[in-house]
């Protein structure tokens, strides 16, 4: 498990015996405790990120309130979502297919792209995107010779982590990337819906 203060808030070690079995009858019952528990994106985000690329078998108990069966479908949407963004990237000719940035070298200067193409809203706290649009009028960011899904450098900026499958915004304001909820987020809280942008 990888470090943070949320460890120290999780409210699942009195429990360690339910929280690692894997029988069902347990998996609903730690469920009910994670749904409690007031670190679990926190949570789910460290697993998904330790589990990141393993299989099914390798993943083993509940945590964030997703069993592995559930966290290992999640993975998958992950890869997918992945895949359609590239799809979508290289049949707009606009993506350098010998793979993608490195975010360790990109994501300064990326942020700051971003950062220049949004607006904050008098009230309310929405950052509303001013800068290009594309053929379709969706929110094209290009920076380094490349073009970048702006909702994932939005929330990547704004959560200082990567997003688990689709980025959508929450609060129903046009264009608005401060409000968003990807995949862990919305499995945290189903009242997260969102609109995609
Ligand atoms: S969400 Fe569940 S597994 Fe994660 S820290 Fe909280 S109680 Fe423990
Ligand atoms: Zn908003």
């Amino acid at each position: 498990m990888v470090g943070g203060d949320w460890r120290a808030r999780a409210i699942c070690p009195p429990h360690a015996a339910l929280f690692g079995s894997e029988r069902a009858e347990d998996y609903k019952a730690a469920t009910a405790i994670c749904l409690r528990c007031p670190v679990r994106e926190a949570c789910l985000v460290a697993a998904m990120d330790e589990e990141d690329g393993t299989g099914l078998v390798r993943r083993a108990g509940v945590r964030g309130a997703l069993t592995p069966t559930q966290r290992h479908a999640l993975h998958r949407a992950d890869q997918r979502a992945a895949a359609r963004a590239r799809l979508a990237e290289e049949k707009a000719g606009l993506s350098d297919v010998s793979g993608p940035p490195s975010p360790a070298v990109e994501r300064p200067d990326l942020a700051t792209a971003w950062r220049r193409s949004v607006r904050q809203t008098r009230h309310g706290g929405h950052l509303v995107w001013t800068g290009p649009l594309d053929k379709s009028r969706r929110p094209a960011l290009r920076h380094g010779g490349q073009r970048h899904p702006v909702l994932t450098v939005a929330f990547r900026t704004l959560h200082g982590r990567e997003p688990h499958g689709t980025v959508r915004t929450t609060c129903g304001v046009y264009r608005c990337m401060a409000h968003l909820a990807d995949a862990v987020m919305r499995a945290e809280d189903p009242s997260l819906v969102g609109a995609s942008s």
